[in-house]
C-alpha cells in the first residue's frame, strides 16, 4: 500500500499562531510515517493543484512568524456542489487521502462537505475572534488581545496628557471576546459588545458623568467591530459630556504581529492532535480546547453549537471599571 499522504491548508481570515499549527501538523504528520502536502491558498489552492510536498524543514523559521506561510484565500468556487466535487478529484488525483483545514467556521462547514465527498477532513480553529462555539480558545486570540491592548495603551499616553475620551473600536464581528478581555485590560469604562445591548446614556454618558466626579479626567471605551459606529459614537459622548473625544479603528494591525507564546503552544497542540487523529483514521473532526483541554468533536456537532458570552465576566468589568 501507498504511504498515506495529507493535506494541510489555512482558510478564511488569517491569525497569527497558524504557522505553529502548520508546523506541528507537518513534522507530527512525517513523524507517523506520514507524507505532508502543503495546500496554499486555502480550499482555492486546492481547486488549481497548488500543492507542494512539505519536509521537516519546509516548516523550519516559521513557530515566530505572522500570518500564514501557506497563504490563505476565501473560495467561492469551492462554496459549491460542484466545487466541493471538484476539489474532492483533485485530491484524488495528486494523491491526498485527508486534509487539515485550519480555519473558522467558515471553513469547516467546508470540512464536513469536502469530508462528505469521500476525503477525510480535521478542522482546526484558527481566528482571531474567538468565535466558534465548540472551542474554549482559537489560536490567533491571544496576540490580538495583546496587541490591541499595546496600542491602546499607546492612546492612552496622549488621552490623560489631553485630558481626553478614547473610544477605540476592535475587531470582533459577531463576537465581543476581544472587546471585553482588552475592555479589562485597558481599564475601559465602558466596553460595547454585539452580544449585549447598550443604552447610551446609562451604560456611557452616566457612567463617564459618575466617574469624573470621582476624580477621573481620561476615559476608554473600547467598542467590538460588530457595534460599530465610533465615529458617531465620539461626536455624541463629546456632545453630552464637553469631554473632548476621539475615535481609532485599529483594524488590521490586530491581525498581524508575531504571536504569543500561548497562540504558538495552542496552535502546536491543536496541529499536532490533528495529524494523530488522521494517522488514525479519524475523519470530520474538529481539534477544540475544552475545560482547557485539547480534544476533538464531530464537525456538524460542533458547528451546531451556540456560542456562549461570558456574562459574568462581562459583569465584573462593569463592576471594577469606575
Ligand atoms: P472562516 O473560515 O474564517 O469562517 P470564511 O467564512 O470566509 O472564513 O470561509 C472560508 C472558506 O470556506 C470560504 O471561502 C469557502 O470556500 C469555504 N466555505 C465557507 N462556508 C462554506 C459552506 N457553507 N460550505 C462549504 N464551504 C464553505
Amino acid at each position: 500500500m501507498a504511504t498515506k499522504a495529507i493535506g494541510v491548508l489555512t482558510s478564511g481570515g488569517d491569525a497569527p499562531g497558524m504557522n505553529a499549527a502548520v508546523r506541528a501538523v507537518v513534522r507530527a504528520g512525517l513523524s507517523y510515517g506520514m507524507r505532508v502536502m502543503g495546500i496554499q491558498r486555502g480550499y482555492n489552492g486546492l481547486l488549481n493543484g497548488e500543492v507542494v510536498e512539505m519536509n521537516l524543514r519546509s516548516v523550519s523559521d516559521i513557530i515566530h512568524r505572522g500570518g500564514t506561510v501557506l497563504y490563505t484565500a476565501r473560495s467561492p468556487e469551492f462554496n459549491t456542489p460542484a466545487g466541493v466535487q471538484k476539489a474532492a478529484d483533485k485530491c484524488h488525483e495528486i494523491g491526498i487521502d485527508g486534509v487539515v483545514v485550519i480555519g473558522g467556521d467558515g471553513s469547516f462547514r467546508g470540512a464536513r462537505d469536502l469530508t462528505g465527498a469521500g476525503i477525510p477532513c480535521i478542522g482546526v480553529p484558527g481566528t482571531i475572534d474567538n468565535d466558534i462555539a465548540s472551542s474554549e480558545y482559537t489560536i490567533g486570540f491571544d496576540t490580538a488581545m495583546n496587541t490591541a491592548v499595546q496600542m491602546v495603551d499607546r492612546l492612552r499616553d496622549t488621552m490623560e496628557s489631553h485630558d481626553r475620551c478614547s473610544v477605540v473600536q476592535v475587531m470582533g464581528r459577531r463576537c465581543g471576546d476581544i472587546a471585553l478581555q482588552t475592555g479589562i485590560a485597558v481599564g475601559a469604562t465602558s466596553i460595547l459588545v454585539p452580544e449585549v445591548p447598550f443604552d447610551f446614556q446609562k451604560d456611557i454618558v452616566d457612567r463617564m458623568t459618575f466617574t469624573q466626579k470621582t476624580g477621573k479626567k481620561h476615559f476608554i471605551i473600547i467598542v467590538a467591530e460588530g457595534v460599530g459606529g465610533v465615529e458617531k459614537l465620539a461626536k455624541n459622548i463629546e456632545e453630552a459630556t464637553g469631554i473632548e473625544t476621539r475615535a481609532t479603528i485599529l483594524g488590521h494591525v490586530q491581525r498581524g504581529g508575531s504571536p504569543t507564546l500561548r497562540d504558538r503552544v495552542v496552535g502546536s497542540r491543536m496541529g499536532a492532535v490533528a495529524a494523530k487523529l488522521l494517522h488514525e483514521e479519524k475523519s470530520n473532526r474538529v481539534v477544540v480546547m475544552r475545560g482547557g483541554k485539547i480534544t476533538d468533536l464531530d464537525i456538524t456537532e460542533a458547528l451546531n453549537m451556540k456560542r456562549v458570552f461570558d456574562k459574568d465576566l462581562y459583569d465584573i468589568a462593569l463592576r471594577i471599571s469606575i
